[in-house]
């Protein structure tokens, strides 16, 4: 048995994790023992469990709940509660995806403790170290042995720096295989008519990056779009609980809250979000995620972005890094109104067959190693109850 701990701590984690954890579960059951270990980066009921239960995710084994904090104390908590449950695991594996802060912590962890670790949407890079996320990336590939990237630039990088090619795979993209598994299911979704929504006549956006909701600037700008491109379209905007937040922060909720053709929402489960991307004319956003989801369903997307990690949907996709100026983007609206949006076509591997690939390499990569109670007691600590 391979003993392999599966991290999990922010949204677009459950989703990438979703489908590695079912085909481990439901294909190498023999293989594998499974842990599935939440940081409780992400606590909040609407970015965490109502993943679990569209996405069939098993409950965790563990909840490490740290909840919010400034970067340095959430990585120092999750790293040293993480450690507890290494030391009462003892995994031969640590199976870490994406690029927040649990994933950067558990994967220092594990490195700590002698394991190892395989991080599945390696290589990716904005080559800006402003945004949190890059400095996650580039750290947890540095602390991993086994490298999964979703496109041929991440392989590219990877082997700029340093790595040896053997230990990096282009295995395609794990969220777009729960995308294409869920797909079906999205079809029942009720959320266009509880929106009040048509298809193709709306625009989708969300924002949550520190560079576009963090200043009062960066808030007013989104403003400004907005009140120009609701005289066009309709546009729905679920609001992620930071940019909400913010918008408090700034005395700027009742602004937006005044635009008479958005609708502002509280984020919405999995299954509405892809309905709501598969209908819409656009999307707007500022997400990683996004920019792959609508390459993956031809959507065209404007990214409110200086730079991108993920230039595959640009070169091959329907995404076009548009900047935040205002009149730059509803421009670029304008041409999609107009039938000049950008076409596109799927990415090599992004075939909803990702998952399948990584596990096999994990189970040939991975070594089980007998439990030495010397070299690992036991904790009594963890889990807490
Ligand atoms: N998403 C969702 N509901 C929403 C907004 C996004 O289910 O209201 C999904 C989206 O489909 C994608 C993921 O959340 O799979 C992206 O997460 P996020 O934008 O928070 O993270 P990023 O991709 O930027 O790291």
């Amino acid at each position: 048995m391979i003993r392999i701990v599966c991290v999990v701590g922010a949204r677009p984690n459950f989703i990438k994790m979703a489908p590695l954890v079912r085909h481990i579960k439901e294909e190498w059951n023999e293989t594998f023992e499974a842990t599935l270990v939440h940081t409780g980066q992400h606590y909040d009921e609407r970015l965490s469990q109502v993943f679990f239960e569209e996405l069939g995710l098993p409950q965790p084994d563990v909840n490490l709940g740290v909840g919010s904090g400034t970067a340095a104390r959430q990585i120092a908590e999750i790293m040293q509660r993480f450690e507890e449950v290494l030391l009462w695991k003892k995994p031969d594996r640590v199976l870490v995806v994406g690029d927040v802060n649990s994933t950067l912590a558990t994967a220092l962890a594990a490195e700590k403790a002698g394991i190892p670790v395989a991080h599945v949407e390696a290589g990716l890079r904005s080559f800006d170290r402003t945004m949190p996320e890059e400095t996650n990336r580039v750290l947890t590939d540095r602390l991993s042995d086994l490298l999964f990237a979703t496109e041929e630039s991440a392989v590219q990088n990877l082997l700029k720096e340093g790595f040896e090619k053997e230990r990096i795979f282009l295995a395609g993209n794990v969220m777009i295989d729960a995308l294409v598994g869920h797909a079906h299911e999205a079809e029942r979704s009720t959320i266009l008519n509880r929106m009040n929504l048509a298809p193709q006549q709306y625009a989708l956006m969300t924002l949550h990056r520190p560079a576009n909701v963090d200043t009062r600037e960066g808030m007013e700008k989104i403003l400004a779009l907005l009140f120009d491109l609701e005289k066009r379209i309709r546009v729905l905007f679920p609001i992620h609980p930071r940019t909400q937040t913010r918008m408090e922060a700034f005395g700027l909720a009742s602004a937006f809250g005044a635009l008479r053709n958005v609708a502002l929402c509280e984020p919405v489960g999995y299954l509405d979000f892809i309905r709501l991307m598969r209908d819409a004319k656009m999307v707007l956003t500022d997400s990683g995620g996004i920019q792959e989801e609508t390459t993956a369903l031809g959507i065209p997307c404007l990214t409110l972005r200086e730079n991108t990690e993920r230039p595959v949907t640009l070169t091959e996709g329907t995404n076009l890094l548009i900047g935040t100026d205002p009149r730059r983007v509803l421009a670029a609206a304008v041409d999609i109104l107009e039938g000049r949006g950008k076409k596109g076509r799927v990415p090599t591997l992004w075939d909803g067959q990702a998952a399948r690939r990584i596990v096999r390499i994990l189970q040939d990569r991975s070594v089980a190693r007998e439990p030495n109670p010397k070299e690992a007691p036991l904790s009594t600590t963890f889990p807490r109850s």
